[in-house]
């Protein structure tokens, strides 16, 4: 592993490759199509397509794949070889309409009802601005997955159009500050939490094998109160785990920067450096699936689960978002001079807006079951949506809207585009940890995503949202007479329309609830909750507006999200009705029935009491009667909960009914371990699990 730098992106087809490999034109052509997403015509893609096989070939691959994310959240591939027959032989073949388009019968892919079955097949586009790489020997090419109609069956295509439709808004931005021509970028990078346990002690529980996390546990007597596992020494399993993962995601380009030892004991995180944001959630991406393979290797799991232990934090991943220029200039920096200043602020001004006006939609972004677990308990943020801006930068606000001297060092008023803000330190605006949604100094960190989730979607909502409020900036101001002045009117109506939304407190305060309830804020609890509101109309005409999803899309989203949280529910109710069914009641009450023995021979031989052994078995008897009268209760909520013909409803059934017996019985199951012997307990308990990897 010497030389990583030779070894950075070996196995991506970047622009480097295309420089040394292509002729001069090609790659020129090539570079325009990146740059400003103008097709290939298929001469050039076939000269590409070539460059691509011999480069793949000569790294050892023999097979290529349409790489794509359809709405199951995950990626999809399915491989084609390079060969093709020649007189008695092969030869190996790769053209340039392989790379751009594939037919695929995907019919098995959730559709939302966008597709019948007899029209079952998509394709894939290539999406040449995310570079193809090898992989496991297959040349993996980055594509869009749409129906024939022109549907988007997946999560780039919605993601690419909505970066288009803020680039659009923001070059209009620009254009008012004199930066005509310039390509604004949004930029992207999320820092993964995760979770590595022993892949034996894994390998013995039925709810990690089939859900993912523990759907029953004991609490450990230790968990991270201590907090000795926070950035602690880093364990040398993980430390292996960690330098070969490493070198896998820098083989594949990945900026793979910071490793730590999360919060909870077992817990881990990695963050790379931020890049283009199309390419940072195909990173990630890959990112997650690395993980789940190398940590294989190492005879372990990697658990991405938001909540795979109850007790301890779960697992999120900050999705931290900025909005750049191609020249590198981040426009969420406040800058150094008063016209910088005044746009950053504008800027600053349509992230503000965007959060406000459409809490519900971000709060979608992020809604699935297993991350229900986390918003809203004390570790993560809450399920409602505010943002953060630090003391200093609220200071400025305030005394823009009402006028008055900013509390600096002269406390004179601020007029913007004339005066230079004050210096806002960077390190005052990363304290508070429990907004959902915090200016990190020039970027905004959005703490709400889920470790397992992609992160297409948050940034689908973020990027739509405030390309809206930059369009509405923009019409506001192109036709003004007095710029200066509109953009003072407008940054001050702004922040008066909806202050609202901005909370420097601590989230994690139960009386911030009540508080934001006071401020008109949504508190969007749970999944189905919060999926109620994404067919609003204000939401379906902003997506419309902006070309991101049409009505039917948007709709089929809405469905299949639903119906990813009824059958993730159901699984996990069907399995701890089998765990408790075949493993724990037959566990518990042989180790009953040898309590009642031990206490006759006892009694009988040596004539005592027997007080432990009764007590115990009394204690052990209620619990199971409970355990077994709380596992019919679920049996019918699961039967009841199914039998709703509207998704909503059956969604918001499992919801209540559902989890409400799920908690009831993990509550009796948890107070059995507690007075099990560990090996009559059919499964490894938390201290098991989460201390087993040294
Ligand atoms: P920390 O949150 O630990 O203080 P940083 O703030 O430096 O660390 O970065 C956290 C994440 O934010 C990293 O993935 C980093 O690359 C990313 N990041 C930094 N600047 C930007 C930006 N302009 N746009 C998007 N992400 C960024
Ligand atoms: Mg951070």
């Amino acid at each position: 592993m010497n030389d990583i730098s030779s070894r950075f992106a070996e196995k991506v087809f970047n622009l480097d490759t295309m420089r040394q490999r292509l002729p001069r034109d090609t790659y020129r052509e090539m570079l325009r199509c990146i740059e400003d997403g103008k097709r290939l015509d298929l001469t050039v893609a076939n000269i590409v397509a070539n460059a691509m096989k011999d480069w793949a070939i000569e790294q050892g691959a023999t097979h290529f794949t349409h790489w794509f994310q359809p709405m199951t959240g995950i990626t999809a591939e399915k491989h084609d070889s390079f060969i093709s027959p020649s007189g008695d032989g092969v030869i190996m073949e790769f053209s340039g309409k392989e790379l751009v388009r594939g037919e695929s019968d995907a019919s098995s892919f959730p559709s939302g009802g966008l597709r019948s079955t007899f029209e079952a097949r998509g394709y894939t586009a290539w999406d040449p601005t995310s570079y193809a790489f090898i992989k496991d020997g297959v040349l993996y090419i980055p594509t869009a997955f749409c129906s024939f109609g022109g549907e988007a069956l997946d999560m780039k295509t919605p993601l690419l159009r909505s970066m288009e439709a803020i680039n659009r808004q923001a070059q209009r931005v620009l254009k008012l500050f004199g930066h005509a021509g310039v390509k604004p970028v949004t930029t992207v990078g999320s820092e993964q939490e995760y979770f590595l346990v022993d892949q034996s002690v894994f390998n013995a529980r039925e709810d990690l094998l089939m859900t993912g996390r523990t759907l029953l546990g004991a609490r450990p007597p230790k968990g991270q109160e201590l907090d000795d596992h926070y950035y602690g020494v880093i364990k040398p399993r993980v430390q292996a785990f960690m330098r070969e993962l490493n070198d896998e995601l820098w083989q594949l380009g990945i900026l793979a920067k910071t490793e730590h030892n999360e919060a909870a004991p077992a817990q881990h995180e990695l963050a790379p450096i931020f890049t283009t944001t199309n390419i940072s959630v195909d990173h990630n991406q890959l990112t997650m699936e690395l993980m789940q393979k190398v940590a294989h290797r190492h005879g372990m799991v990697c658990l991405l689960h938001e909540k795979p232990f109850a007790g301890v934090n779960g697992s999120g991943k900050h999705n931290n978002w900025s909005i750049g220029t191609s020249n590198g200039v981040n426009l969420l920096d406040p800058g150094t001079t008063p016209f910088e200043n005044a746009q950053f602020l504008l800027f600053l001004c349509a992230v503000i807006q965007a959060v406000d006006d459409y809490q519900d939609l971000l709060r979608i972004s992020v809604a699935t079951a297993g991350n229900d677990h986390r918003l809203g308990a004390n570790e993560a943020p809450p399920a409602v949506m505010s943002m953060f801006l630090g003391d200093e930068l609220t200071e400025v606000l305030e005394a823009i809207e009402n006028e008055s001297a900013y509390g600096g060092r002269d406390r004179e008023q601020l007029k913007i585009g004339v005066d230079v803000l004050p210096r806002i330190p960077k390190d005052s605006t990363d304290r508070n940890r429990t907004s959902p949604f915090a200016f990190t100094g020039n970027k905004f960190e959005f703490r709400s995503p889920g470790a397992s989730q992609t992160i297409a979607k948050p940034n689908i909502v973020i990027n739509t949202a405030v390309a809206e409020s930059l369009m509405q900036f923009a019409d506001a101001l192109e036709g003004a007479q007095d710029f200066t002045q509109a953009l003072h009117d407008l940054i001050k109506g702004t922040i008066k329309a909806h202050k609202r939304i901005l909370f420097n407190g601590n989230g994690y305060d139960n009386h911030w609830p009540e508080e934001a309830q006071r401020r008109g804020l949504l508190n969007l609890r749970t999944t189905p909750e919060a999926l109620a509101h994404l067919m609003d109309e204000k939401n379906v005409a902003l997506f419309e507006r902006h070309g991101v999803f049409s009505a039917a899309e948007l709709r089929s989203r809405y469905e299949i999200l639903l119906q990813n949280y009824i059958k993730v529910i159901h699984i996990e109710a069907q399995t701890m009705m089998d765990m408790v069914s075949r493993d724990i009641l037959p566990a518990v009450s042989t180790f009953s029935a040898r309590l009642c023995r031990n206490a006759e021979v006892k009694s009988s031989v040596a004539g005592v009491a027997c007080g432990y052994e009764k007590a115990r078995c009394r204690e052990l008897s209620r619990l199971t009667d409970e355990i077994y009268a709380i596992c019919s209760t679920l049996g019918e909520a699961v039967h009841h909960a199914d039998a709703a013909e509207d998704t909503l409803e059956r969604a918001m059934r499992y919801k209540d009914d559902v989890i409400r017996a799920m908690d009831a019985l993990r509550a009796a199951c948890d107070a059995c371990e507690a007075s099990m012997p560990k090996a009559d307990w059919p499964y490894p308990g938390y201290t098991e699990i989460l201390f087993s990897v040294k």
